[in-house]
């Protein structure tokens, strides 16, 4: 599909009777918005230029366009579907965005500067309806998808944002939500975060995490927009598996991993297993044994995440040199494991802390 046109905006996700915002449509369309259908097209390729080119969203600051249309659309909120309310600075350097949607629901978004990467965890969802026992973002259930343009503008506002520290180089679809529940917008918001005409990221630098719905990750293979993916497995067992993410019940662990193997196999990609250690509860020597076992019949790299803490929820990290030990466990049998450095706690910014303010 060409990338220019490719951000149907669904209209099913849209606040009723909003007009759609700029960033709600392919950029090959924003010619034909209502306030700059009368202008000469050079306009929407200059706002283009604003939005993209510099994560300049309000319209008041496009100093190349006329000032009656800089005020019409900035009177219409004609660019962007989501305000900045919040950022908070963490102490390590990350930087939490809390935004509001038009139709007045947060969402957050982390920046997360690393040497020359600069990363985005982007939601894709308000809520979750996973209910994994340690995270905080379905804590209040499921609201509503976030549309294609929600998802775009994230990046485009935290690049406008960010500067002069730089743009975002990478995004992760680790935010709150599962992406793949919101299949369709997702792959819309992709296609513009790849396109030239869009945030001109390169495919390998997104990556796509997912608690694991087997027909949306063959799916995702069959498209081959070349992500890379991650697969929140947090266990070595089914029987484990399902008390501590009780949707998993419904998902074969056999059926969940071929699907991984067919991610790999079609896209080339090595697949990243994501695994919280839960003190007490997923962090023995057996499970690291067990862990490894599973993973070596795959292409794939381990990445431990030490549980960060929820506020009214039981979950510790490991204590003491429990994760190295883990970490060495899996090590041993040849499998590449890494343990994921904990960032933006302090703002409530880190892994699983996520809960739309
Ligand atoms: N729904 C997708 C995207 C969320 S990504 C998924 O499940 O992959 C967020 C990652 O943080 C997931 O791997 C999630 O399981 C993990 N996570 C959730 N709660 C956490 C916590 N309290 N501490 C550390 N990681 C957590």
């Amino acid at each position: 599909m060409d990338p220019a046109t490719a951000l149907p905006c669904d209209p099913a996700d849209l606040k009723a009777g909003a007009t759609p915002t700029l960033l709600d449509l392919a950029p090959a369309e924003w010619g034909r918005h209502p306030l700059l259908a009368e202008e000469p097209p050079f306009r929407a390729r200059q706002v283009r230029e604003w939005v993209f080119g510099a994560g300049v969203t309000d319209p008041l600051r496009m100093t190349n366009l006329p000032e009656g249309l800089r005020r019409r659309l900035a009177d219409d909120g004609a660019v962007t579907p989501l305000a900045i309310e919040r950022e908070h600075l963490s102490a390590d350097g990350a930087r939490k965005f809390l935004f509001r949607t038009r139709d007045e629901h947060g969402v957050e978004t982390v920046l997360i500067p690393a040497g020359d990467r600069r990363t985005l965890c982007v939601s894709s969802q308000v809520g979750c309806a996973m209910g994994c026992l340690f995270c905080a973002s379905g804590l209040a259930g499921f609201t509503r998808n976030l549309t294609a343009g929600e998802m775009v503008a994230q990046v485009v506002m935290a690049n406008g944002a960010a500067s002069p520290a730089g743009r975002v180089n990478r995004v992760v679809m680790m935010g709150m939500g599962e992406p793949l529940l919101n299949y369709a917008n997702l792959l819309s918001a992709m296609r513009l975060f790849t396109a030239e005409e869009g945030c001109g990221l390169g495919a390998r630098r997104i990556t796509v995490s997912t608690v694991g719905i087997p027909a949306r990750i063959r799916d995702l293979a069959d498209a081959g927009l070349g992500v890379h993916l991650a697969l929140s497995l947090h266990a070595p067992t089914a029987a484990l598996r399902e008390k501590i993410i009780p949707p998993a019940r419904r998902v074969p662990l056999d059926e969940l991993m071929e699907a991984i193997r067919y991610y790999f196999e079609k896209s080339g990609r090595e697949v990243l297993i994501e695994y919280i250690l839960l003190a007490g509860v997923n962090d023995s020597e057996d499970e690291a044994q067990a862990l490894a076992r599973l993973v070596k019949r795959y292409r794939a790299t381990v990445n431990l995440i030490p549980a960060n803490p929820v506020v009214g929820l039981p979950y510790r990290p490991p204590a003491g040199d429990a994760i190295a030990r883990f970490q060495r466990e899996v090590r041993r049998r040849g499998i590449r494991c890494t343990v994921r450095r904990r960032r933006g706690d302090d703002v409530s910014a880190a892994c699983g802390q996520l809960a739309g303010g």
